[in-house]
């Protein structure tokens, strides 16, 4: 018999998997040219060209000893280094590759940190709608996770709401900018007053409070919008980077996090967070793909191919009478559900052939999210779906 934790974890995954074998029976039956897919947050646009450069360049130059093996559970010192220099020139900032630990995506960082951080009881708070996978990870450590009621007119983080649900049990509050499911950015004002409410907090209760920042999606804005770096901010904040989405990697397991010396018990943290990330089981992040990305920190994915998405979808939802937040970044656009029961929708939105994942994963029953990491083609031929699915609702 299985542990109840991972019964009732178990049963609650259930319900996206669902959809994933729904959509694929759904492209068995009617061709997968006529099933618009938007469940899927896997990146379509392909890894740069300087990626298999690098693969290539590294399987053939190196001795395959120091490519395969193991090495210190932070990570090889000069990748570490290397991305260190490149944050320092980016954002100015001056970090070492002390404060640099490579980790197995955002996933596996997030689990180091939580792990690290979080005593049984401890409370980590977030902005719904979040990341279903918050919930899992906070309940690994035996944290609770509480998330703070959304503004549903902008889906900017409410931070009245955040200072009144500070406690003395607060370890870590978990940000993601840009946001997934809503796309939204979080502007540098924000940033700057949930600083001064967290110091606040920490003066008041005599704590530290540690500022997870979640960011897969960095790379990932449009409009020129600008992604404040948190360290620069906040002293205790810690973050969380993967190149899952901004090389297109994510298959690959590939990540980092920065644990800066301003952090309370920043000494500890790093040595306590690499012992983490080994009996974690992770060990290290994988080794060739620490080299690789090392030699392509200032390459990109094709934005442009996201940014068309965008636009063509926004543009055709909100004509066909949809209400959607309009994305700043990430490959995620948010759309309010015509019903106030989503699951509903969602499943109306079937019989056109449209899949969409509930607000409800993201705690934001009243929504749907639709993820357009697609082929433009399928945006422009699910849009006279979607007008269809509007006028059965009268839109
Ligand atoms: N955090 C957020 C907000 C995400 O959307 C994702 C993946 O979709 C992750 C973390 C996990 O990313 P990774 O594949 O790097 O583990």
């Amino acid at each position: 018999m299985i542990s109840e934790k991972m019964m009732q974890i178990t049963e609650n995954s259930s319900a996206i998997r669902a959809m994933f074998e729904e959509g694929k029976q759904m492209a068995a039956q009617f061709g997968a040219e006529n099933v618009y897919d938007f469940s899927l947050g896997n990146p379509n646009v392909p890894a740069p060209a300087e990626v298999k450069a690098a693969i290539e360049e590294i399987i053939r130059g190196e001795d395959p000893l120091m490519v395969h093996g193991y090495m210190s559970n932070s990570g090889y010192e000069d990748v570490r280094a290397a991305i260190a220099a490149c944050l320092n020139k980016r954002f100015a900032t001056g970090f070492s590759e002390e404060n640099i630990l490579m980790t197995v995506g955002a996933a596996g960082g997030l689990n180091v940190i939580l792990k690290t951080l979080l005593n049984p009881g401890d409370e980590v708070l977030t902005f719904a709608p979040y990341f279903g996978e918050y919930r899992a990870y906070v309940s690994n450590y035996d944290g609770v996770l509480k998330a703070v009621e959304p503004d549903t007119a902008t889906f900017q983080p409410n931070l009245e709401k955040l200072a009144q649900m500070i406690t003395p049990k607060t370890k870590a509050v978990i940000v993601n900018t840009p946001n997934n499911p809503t796309g939204v950015v979080y502007p540098e004002d924000t940033i700057v007053r949930m600083a001064k409410i967290l110091r606040d907090k920490e003066e008041k209760f005599g704590i530290s409070i540690y500022l997870i920042s979640d960011e897969p999606y960095r790379e990932l804005v449009y409009d020129d919008a600008f992604v404040p770096y948190l360290t620069k901010y906040y002293h205790n904040t810690i973050v969380g980077y993967s190149f899952s989405k901004s090389l297109s990697l994510p298959g690959e397991r590939i990540g980092y996090l920065v644990i800066p010396d301003e952090a309370d018990d920043s000494e500890t943290i790093i040595k306590a967070a690499s012992v983490a990330n080994r009996i974690l089981g992770y060990v290290n992040a994988p080794s060739l793909f620490q080299r690789v990305i090392a030699k392509c920190l200032d390459a990109k994915v094709d934005v442009a191919y996201y940014n068309r998405n965008r636009e063509t979808l926004y543009e055709g939802l909100t004509k066909a009478g949809f209400s959607c937040i309009r994305p700043e970044g990430a490959f995620y656009l948010f759309m309010k559900s015509p019903i106030a029961d989503e699951s509903v929708f969602c499943e109306t939105a079937k019989k056109y052939h449209l899949l969409l994942v509930p607000g409800s994963s993201f705690a934001c029953p009243g929504f749907v999210r639709l993820a357009y990491c697609v082929t433009y083609e399928t945006i422009v031929n699910a849009l006279p779906h979607f007008a269809e699915l509007a006028r059965e609702y009268n839109l």
